[in-house]
């Protein structure tokens, strides 16, 4: 083992003696395999730090993590380790992106090259589809998408796979694809995938560049290195031929990317590919109490394809895990939610100790609408949905066509948008005179007089576009704040948003607009110098779903199992632990697939500190219907006859088909319910609110409709809940909320902006639930769930 040096004592401090012999390592290959919480992020950030101590310059080191949040905590653990060291650290994609950025021209793009997000990706497939001439009768457009994808993240060129078909499926998307590519040139843009792609290319065909950025990193560290792909794996490679100080951690039970490619491989063939490797293992938990880590690690005993790891922990045994079994997702939903009003008003624990995880984004609904109801806040960690949003997606397009003229997805978004005319055939002949020029369409669209057959009166409005185009363009050199500004302004977003605006959302589209300009002049200050619009168009693509999640923030967590990996709560729910669910049905089929569901449950069940619940429900509405589910099969393998067992308040349903006298009895999947239960309709995949971006293209199957607010009459009255550990005035405000039952016609309101008004009118039941408010200047509708909306006598 190296022997520390001891001018780094206060650094190794607070590690054992494991860890500091990983955290010491300098030069050579090493791979840290460890399970959950036993250190290994910690020992990365550690192992920065000392790099730096060591004196290795900040610019040969990479971190290389998996979500832009676990970069941005891995930046302030080294920064306190190691003030103020600009050490690259970063998701692959936005490696990859900045790499791209300065070489773009050796695989045929520009540097102000565009990356399309998962929308802009799916538009560019159509077309590409149609461009093809293929019928989609064999594969739709998502999984010819799939297919190309998976393709690419396996470094498969389409030449290469031409000769390697083996489905109809992908005979059909082989031939999409290098169409698909080629329109990707035209417009100069990337998606996710290519980013991994290129740069893995640019790699194998440049021995010169490959070896220049292998000098240049030095010190690549990975985290969360069992969900890396191949494309991932190339890079990290060639990076590492002359200076094979590559050090990756890893736990292969934690992986659960598969279905985007993630390759096991990487992680199980490691020191195959590294002979003189150094290995290092932790099996000391300090995350969890033994009752958490025994019912992790019985559950994952489980899966075959694992090797076997021992994890203890020095914790406090803490309170048995509990497994609550419901009548229906939302007896589920109002008991977390009770239950969390009594910790915290028992001043037992703060909202933001809490998370509740499941297996599908569509799972929350019910448990949003429970929290709302007694006022707790809540936080659902879905970053990209912000910039998803129609008026953000087509004002950055504005931006995107100013940044990269060719960038035909942004076109096509804001040429009638706001409306000037331009109808659909109008665009399609603009796109057929593009295709068959090979010119972008802003191109096609200043060439509008030679494609005769769009008729006059549309080709000056498309004239006028361009017109408003150039204005635009001519202003890109100002800050990033006045460029959006002037792009609302000149093309009438503004007005065009008043007109289409729904009445009675309290979260306007026009406000979010405008947080768009805040997060623009953010971004001016943050970067005085350097701050480009491609910059921050890059910055917004790369936006993944963790990066939303605020610790801080004094909120109960909502997240998918997917978006949970890295993360700890001290008091976790797993909520929907059901057949079909999770494990999910489509997962049934394939031993490897079904492992990797029982890595998921186990990623989950080891986020927890210190109480775990997993839950799950006799029957679940699904459109509007309630339909009969049954327990995972996971929950067998769990150590039952030391779990809590809790059952249903409304016990007589759920004990008609349960016998509970003997753990043994709880063999769920003997229970005779109908089969033809939860996914019936749902034939098709989940959402997997994954981390890191490039996730909803590859949805395996798409979101059900779960537990959507139910039909039946609401309660006569919410709980007003107790609650006595409440900080800061603006905690007051958003925990006693009066329940929306409380608001009724004649009822006084006081609104944040509006002041003091009287309402008029209710309608619509649970979240959809609506007020309309007379004010001294005006009527004004709201959605009670959301409203900032008081009681006001
Ligand atoms: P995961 O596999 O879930 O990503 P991990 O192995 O990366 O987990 P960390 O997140 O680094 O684990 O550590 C888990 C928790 O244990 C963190 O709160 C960390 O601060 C704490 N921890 C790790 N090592 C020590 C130590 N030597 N002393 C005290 N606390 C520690
Ligand atoms: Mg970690």
């Amino acid at each position: 083992m190296d022997v520390p040096p001891a001018s780094n004592s206060r650094l190794l401090e607070r590690l054992t003696p494991e860890q500091q012999n990983a955290v010491v390592h300098i030069d050579g290959p090493m791979l840290i395999l460890a399970g959950p919480g036993s250190g290994k992020t910690r020992v990365v950030t550690h192992r920065v730090a000392h790099l730096l101590e060591s004196g290795i310059p900040e610019w040969q080191i990479a971190a290389l993590t998996f979500t832009n949040k676990a970069a941005d905590e891995m930046r302030a653990r080294v920064d306190s380790l190691a003030p103020g060291k600009q050490v690259w650290m970063g998701t692959f994609h936005r490696f990859c992106a900045q790499l791209l950025r300065r070489y773009a021209p050796m695989v045929g793009l520009q540097e102000n090259y565009s990356i399309y997000d998962t929308s802009d990706s799916k538009q560019a497939m159509k077309r590409a589809i149609e461009a093809a001439g293929v019928s989609t009768s064999h594969a739709s457009p998502d999984q010819i998408s799939n297919l190309i994808s998976k393709a690419k993240n396996k470094l498969i060129t389409p030449e290469v796979w031409q000769t390697q078909i083996v489905s109809p499926q992908e005979k059909v998307a082989s031939q999409v694809y290098p169409v698909y590519q080629k329109q990707l040139l035209v417009a100069n843009a990337v998606d996710f995938d290519d980013l991994l792609l290129h740069v893995a290319t640019m790699l194998r065909m440049n021995p010169e560049l490959r070896s220049d950025l292998d000098a240049r990193f030095r010190y690549i560290m990975v985290d969360e290195y069992q969900d890396t792909n191949l494309a991932q794996y190339a890079i990290v490679r060639g990076l590492s031929v002359d200076h094979p100080n590559l050090s990756v951690t890893g736990d292969p039970d934690q992986s659960i990317y598969g279905w985007r490619g993630a390759d096991l491989n990487n992680i199980l063939d490691f020191e195959k590919d590294y002979p003189n490797v150094k290995t290092v293992r932790l099996e000391q938990n300090y995350r969890s109490t033994p009752n958490i880590l025994r019912a992790a690690d019985q559950l994952i005993r489980h899966n075959r394809r694992r090797k076997q790891k021992d994890l203890f922990t020095e914790n406090d045994e803490g309170p048995a895990v509990t497994l609550k079994f419901c009548s229906d997702g939302f007896e589920e939903a109002d008991s977390i939610a009770d239950d969390i009003v009594n910790l915290v008003a028992s001043e037992t624990a703060k909202p933001s100790d809490f998370a509740i995880f499941c297996r599908m984004n569509s799972l929350t609904r019910s448990v949003e609408h429970a929290l709302r109801g007694r006022g707790v806040p809540y936080q659902i960690i879905n970053g990209v949905e912000f910039y998803q949003r129609k008026e953000i997606k087509d004002i950055l397009a504005y931006l995107h066509l100013v940044n990269n003229p060719s960038h035909d997805v942004a076109l096509m978004r804001v040429i009638n948008t706001p409306t000037r005319g331009i109808g659909a055939k109008t665009v399609e002949r603009l796109q057929a005179f593009g295709d068959r020029h090979s010119i972008p369409l802003l191109e096609a669209a200043r060439r509008v007089d030679e494609v005769d057959s769009i008729a006059k009166r549309s080709q000056t409005m498309v004239k006028r576009f361009v017109d408003l185009y150039d204005k635009i363009a001519a202003k890109a050199t100002a800050s990033l704040e006045e460029v959006i500004r002037y792009v609302v302004q000149e093309s009438a977003y503004d007005k065009y948003l008043e007109k289409s605006a729904p009445d009675g959302e309290d979260v306007s589209p026009l406000a979010n607009v405008d947080e768009l300009v805040t997060a623009a002049a953010d971004f001016d200050r943050r970067h005085p110098d350097d701050g480009s619009l491609d910059a921050f168009l890059e910055q917004v693509a790369l936006v993944s779903d963790t990066d939303a999640f605020d610790d801080s923030d004094e909120r109960v967590t909502l997240m998918t199992l997917h978006a949970s990996k890295g993360l700890e709560f001290p008091r976790v729910y797993i909520i929907g632990v059901e057949d079909d669910l999770l494990p999910h049905k489509r997962s049934k089929d394939d031993d490897s697939q079904f492992e990797e569901e029982r890595r998921l449950l186990f990623v989950g069940i080891t986020r927890a500190e210190y109480s775990l619940q997993l839950s799950c429900c006799k029957r679940r509405m699904i459109r509007g219907e309630f339909r009969p589910v049954i327990p995972s099969p996971f929950l067998n393998e769990l150590p039952l006859e030391e779990m809590q067992r809790i059952d249903s308040v409304q016990r007589g349903a759920w004990l008609d088909d349960v016998d509970q006298s003997t753990p043994s009895d709880w063999d769920m999947p003997a229970i005779q319910i109908d089969q033809d239960g939860i996914n019936q309709d749902a034939d098709t995949s989940f959402d997997f609110g994954a981390n890191d971006h490039a996730k909803e293209d590859i949805a395996q199957f798409e979101d059900v409709d779960l537990d959507s607010p139910p039909p039946e009459p609401e309660k006569a009255s919410d709980p007003v809940p107790q609650i006595g550990t409440l900080k800061t005035a603006a905690d007051l405000m958003t925990f006693n909320r009066p329940p929306i039952t409380a608001f009724q016609e004649g009822t006084r309101v006081r609104h944040s902006d509006y002041g003091v008004g009287v309402i008029t009118a209710v309608s619509g039941r649970g979240p959809k639930r609506m007020a309309r408010v007379e004010f001294n200047e005006g009527e004004h509708s709201f959605r009670l769930a959301f409203a900032p909306l008081e009681l006001a006598d």
